[in-house]
This record gives structure tokens, C-alpha cells and sequence, in this order.
């Protein structure tokens, strides 16, 4: 059996939107019966870009989310559908049959990732087909051939040698929102820079105002007393990514020579930049 599923590396997007052009060209004026009807010039896409602006000057970082259909084994889109205008294939992929799913609009909003788009002058609602009918042909998803980072990996799980089974098997990749339940068959690495907060700084000493290479920063969690260690990098800076919010943590810095610096931090929804910290000599 074949089980095709997608993961895409949140770190390697760089919002070129080769893929969102890609699949505007592969769909629009454009039919694969019996899986897709063509889309709509303008206004319709199979692929979105979440963007998230983190920290503040002069510490800021951009991330940028895919979104397009889940596949997922248990689509909440085919449980709305009449007629079985929905349907899953041996191989996986959900499909909206583009003639039996005509006027069924509750098809649009039976999806919790938001992944069907309605086709109003075709009165069709319409979703990625992760390009089955180039699948067929021997090729991948027209997005996973130009993606010029390499962000999307495309494969098959049942094959324990592919990339995508690989990447699972370590555990580096996970579902987007998996408490909705339907259990998606494209997965995410690096999804906490999407969903999680960072705790940063930079630290300096304070009698040579240089950089401070090589500091210990120990974050600890104040409420479970977990703690990660890192060393803060040539120019001084230190991150601890991938917190949870509503928690308060405890950060210590330590140097040969220089007095233990300690700096509480009440982490909400809100990446959190400490700027910069001196170290004062321990005469
Ligand atoms: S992501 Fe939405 S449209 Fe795609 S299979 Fe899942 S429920 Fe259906
Ligand atoms: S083609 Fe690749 S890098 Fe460009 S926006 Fe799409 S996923 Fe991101």
C-alpha cells in the first residue's frame, strides 16, 4: 500500500510563493477529471502563508507557515458531504469530486484548517488535491518541484525508507492542531516557531563592554523545575526556544570572574527579548 503524505520545514520557508504561483498555474484554466475543475483567476488559492513577526528591535525573526489541505485520515469535510461528494482514496488523498460537490458550501466550513476554498462562479467548493493527477503520472506535487529550499518533502509513509518516514521515525516533524482530531497526513518541522515563545538576550561585561562569548545561561521553569542549558554565541546572544506561555522562568548567567546574574521572566503570549545584560566583575 501507498499512504502519501507531505512535510513541510517551517525553518526553510523563505515566503517566495514559488508554490502558491505554481499551484495557481497548475490549477487555474485548468481540469483533471474526474479530481479537480479549474479554480478562479484571482481569489482562490490551494496554499496560504501564516506569518509570524517574533521579538523586537533589535531582536526580530519572521516565520512563514504553508497551509494547504491536511489529507486527513479522518476529514471532517467528508463527514458534511452529500453523495459521497467526498471521498478518500486508497492512497490517502482526499478528494472533493468537483460535479457530485456542486452547491454544498458546508463543505467550505466543515474544514477546521480552513483548507476549502468556494468557488462562487462555479458554486464549487475546491481544495488541493496534492496534485493527484501528477501523482498518477509518476510526479510530485507541483509545489514540492519548484520549492526552491527544499521546505516541502514529499513522499510515501508505507515506504520505511523515504525521507517522510524517516523524518517521523526521529520524531521531527508533528501535525498542526492535532486536537481537531483528524489525524492529517502533512506534518510540520520546527512548528513551535508557529506556536511557541522565546526567551532571548545579549550579554556584554560590563568593565571591557565586549561581547560575552561562552556564558552559561541556565533557563529553569518555576513551576516544574525543569532547566535547559545553552552558552550564549560569538556576539554575546543567547535564545531558549519552543516555551510555553503562562509561565514563569528563572534565567542565570555565569562566567569565570564575573558575578552570577539572575533575571525572573514571566513568559505570556509574547516572544520575550531581555536585551542587552552586563556582567559585572567579581572583584
Ligand atoms: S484539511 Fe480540511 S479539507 Fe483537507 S482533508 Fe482535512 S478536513 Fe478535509
Ligand atoms: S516555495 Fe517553498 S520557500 Fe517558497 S513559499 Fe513555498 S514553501 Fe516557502
Amino acid at each position: 500500500m501507498t499512504k502519501w503524505a507531505m512535510i513541510i520545514d517551517i525553518d526553510k520557508c523563505i515566503a517566495c510563493y514559488a508554490c502558491f504561483n505554481a499551484c495557481k498555474d497548475e490549477f487555474w484554466d485548468n481540469i483533471y477529471p474526474p479530481y479537480s475543475a479549474s479554480i478562479k483567476k484571482r481569489g482562490q488559492t490551494f496554499i496560504r502563508l501564516l506569518k509570524r513577526e517574533r521579538g523586537k528591535f533589535p531582536y526580530v525573526k519572521v516565520s512563514y507557515m504553508p497551509i494547504l489541505c491536511m489529507q486527513c485520515e479522518d476529514p471532517k469535510c467528508m463527514k458534511v458531504a452529500k453523495n459521497g461528494a467526498v471521498y478518500k482514496r486508497d492512497d490517502g488523498i482526499v478528494i472533493i469530486d468537483p460535479v457530485k460537490a456542486v452547491g454544498q458550501k458546508e463543505i467550505v466550513n466543515a474544514c477546521p484548517y480552513g483548507a476549502v476554498s468556494w468557488n462562487d462562479e462555479k458554486k464549487l467548493p475546491q481544495k488541493c488535491t496534492l496534485c493527484v493527477h501528477r501523482i498518477e503520472a509518476g510526479k510530485n506535487p507541483r509545489c514540492v518541484d519548484v520549492c526552491p529550499s527544499g521546505a516541502l518533502i514529499f513522499g510515501d509513509l508505507d515506504d520505511e525508507k523515504s525521507e517522510v518516514s524517516k523524518k517521523l521515525r526521529d520524531g521531527l516533524a508533528e501535525p498542526f492542531h492535532p486536537e481537531y482530531g483528524t489525524k492529517p497526513k502533512v506534518f510540520y518541522i520546527n512548528l513551535h516557531k508557529m506556536t511557541k515563545y522565546f526567551i532571548a538576550g545579549s550579554v556584554a561585561f560590563e568593565d571591557t563592554d565586549d561581547c560575552a562569548e561562552g556564558v552559561e545561561v541556565r533557563l529553569t521553569n518555576l513551576k516544574t523545575n525543569e532547566f535547559k542549558v545553552a552558552f550564549t554565541d560569538f556576539f554575546g546572544s543567547f535564545e531558549f526556544d519552543g516555551l510555553e506561555p503562562h509561565t514563569e522562568y528563572l534565567v542565570e548567567l555565569k562566567y569565570p570572574g564575573y558575578q552570577t546574574k539572575e533575571i525572573k521572566v514571566k513568559l505570556e503570549e509574547k516572544d520575550v527579548y531581555l536585551g542587552y545584560i552586563f556582567l559585572k566583575r567579581d572583584y
